[in-house]
């Protein structure tokens, strides 16, 4: 039971427009100690309004005795106090109203209470105005005009009965040690009775445990528990048969009191909806995936030599294109390493083009084997001539490279197809330092080539002078 009470400002807080004149009415008549003659109070009122006051007398303690019950008030309760005690009404009814008579008899003061009470499936809203009385004996009186707010506690019934979702209250059920170990459902709207399967009179005052023993199953329970000691809100999506029919439930639970509130909401349309774009999203996802994966094959196989799975003349110029802007941004310097094998041509003509190629694979597999995996970048950028580009390599480093690599190469024997080939190699290196333009390393490095095979073949030559293909970057002046 919630109620609110009001000292102050009293006819602004009741909504029953005959407070007013009652009070003017009490006033009136009240003597210096606040009380007003019962049987004056009475034969004033009008008799309509009588018809909702009911007249108590002090009984023991701090009980109190009905002298009279509003007929108004027994024709719309269908109950009649009189000749009964206050607290022979239900708790915690009775408790509330005991504690307002003595404070109004204590205070000598009228008081309006606007007190609520959950009943099965309605909320109702009383109003009761308590006023400080006397009998002629002297002795306490207390008389309260008692209406309900019957506008209010109707729309509240037809806001939850017109409700698409099914709500429930629900009051907690504790054992001995204070566990919550069930709940007793205080009041429940008709859409709660379709998702559930009972009508709403099995559903008020049933255990919720038992009438839901799906919902227990599902762990709804234990969320049910959390809502009422941790006093959290609880939502949730939940898979149903209702109707024969497959149906998503949104479920929340917030607490109310020492129970909670739980609300099912069919977001059916909405979780299809859902499911499906989710579909659309994976396979899309899925496509997109694919092309970029057949993309990125496309780009490797544009940049790459089919027969030596080094990178072909394309793909070698992007990645010279890549590291001159690298070695720009960074700073750092880089050499290339022109090969081009010996007098290659004779192979052809002595074991065939075939095992020309079978040598032009080996050859490339030398140079891998040499260089490093996750930084250089090998390029066959004619017949049988080949790049190596070295990120972060002075030319000391790139001549030593070079130079190990021409001693590989000319003491290994290619066996191709049963015959022993021996091959030798010429090396052209030119380093690149900052500025450097594409165009002027690779022309550096072939002229050293050049000059390689010019002093006898099988021979490593650096590019001379560095400043010839190292152009600084132009200065504004
Ligand atoms: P040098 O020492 O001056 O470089 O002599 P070379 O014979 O190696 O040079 P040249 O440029 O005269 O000959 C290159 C030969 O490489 C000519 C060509 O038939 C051969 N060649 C080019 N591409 C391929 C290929 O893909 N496979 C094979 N087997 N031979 C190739
Ligand atoms: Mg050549
Ligand atoms: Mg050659």
């Amino acid at each position: 039971m919630n109620s609110t009470v009001h000292t102050s400002d009293i006819r602004d807080h009741a909504a029953a427009p005959e407070a007013g004149e009652i009070l003017d009415v009490h006033a009136a008549l009240a003597e210096a100690d606040g009380r007003a003659p019962v049987e004056a109070l009475f034969e004033r009122l009008d008799e309509t309004i009588a018809a909702s006051v009911e007249l108590l007398e002090p009984w023991g303690e701090d009980d109190w005795f009905y002298l009279r019950y509003g007929p108004a008030v027994t024709a719309t309760y269908g109950i009649d106090m009189a000749g009964r005690l206050v607290s022979e009404m239900s708790e915690p009814a009775a408790r509330a109203y005991l504690e307002l008579l003595n404070r109004v008899r204590r205070e000598r003061t009228p008081l309006l209470a606007v007190l609520e009470s959950v009943a099965v499936r309605r909320v109702r809203t009383w109003e009761k105005l308590i006023l400080p009385c006397k009998a002629p004996c002297g002795s306490d009186r207390i008389a309260t005009f008692v209406t309900a707010r019957r506008s209010r506690e109707d729309l509240l019934t037809a806001v939850l009965e017109a409700s698409q979702d099914g709500i429930m209250s629900v009051r907690a059920v504790r054992d001995p040690q204070g566990r919550v170990v069930d709940a007793v459902i205080v009041t429940a709207n008709q859409q709660a009775s379709e998702y559930s399967g009972h009508p709403v009179w099995r559903l008020v005052h049933g255990s919720f445990k038992a009438l839901f023993p799906g919902l227990v199953a599902r762990r709804v329970w234990d969320r049910c528990v959390r809502v009422v000691e941790e006093r959290v809100t609880e939502r949730f999506e939940i898979n149903i048969s209702h109707r024969r029919l497959d149906t998503w439930l949104r479920v929340t639970i917030v607490p109310l009191e020492d129970g909670f509130v739980i609300s099912f909401c069919d977001v059916t349309d909405l979780k299809y909806a859902l499911i499906e774009a989710e579909c659309s999203r994976e396979e899309l996802a899925a496509e997109i995936e694919q092309r970029l994966a057949l993309e990125e094959e496309l780009r490797r196989l544009s940049h790459t030599d089919e027969l030596t799975q080094t990178l072909n003349r394309r793909g070698f110029d992007a990645a010279m294109r890549r590291e001159i802007a690298l070695a720009g941004r960074y700073q750092r310097p880089f050499s290339l390493i022109a090969v081009d094998i010996d007098h290659f041509k004779r192979i052809n003509d002595v074991h065939g083009h075939a095992a020309g190629d079978r040598v032009l694979t080996a050859v490339a597999e030398l140079l891998r084997a040499a260089v490093r995996a996750d930084a250089d970048v090998i390029g066959r950028i004619g017949g049988e001539e080949f790049v190596l580009l070295l990120p972060s390599t002075r030319k000391e480093g790139a001549m030593a490279l070079a130079e190990r690599i021409r001693e590989r190469l000319a003491s290994e024997i290619f066996e191709v197809a049963g015959e022993r080939i021996g091959v030798s190699a010429s090396f052209g290196v030119a380093e690149a330092e900052i500025g450097a333009e594409e165009d002027d390393v690779m022309r550096a490095a072939d002229a050293a080539l050049y000059a390689a095979k010019r002093s006898g073949r099988n021979r490593v030559c650096l590019a001379r002078p560095p400043a010839e293909v190292v152009r600084p970057r132009a200065v504004a002046s």
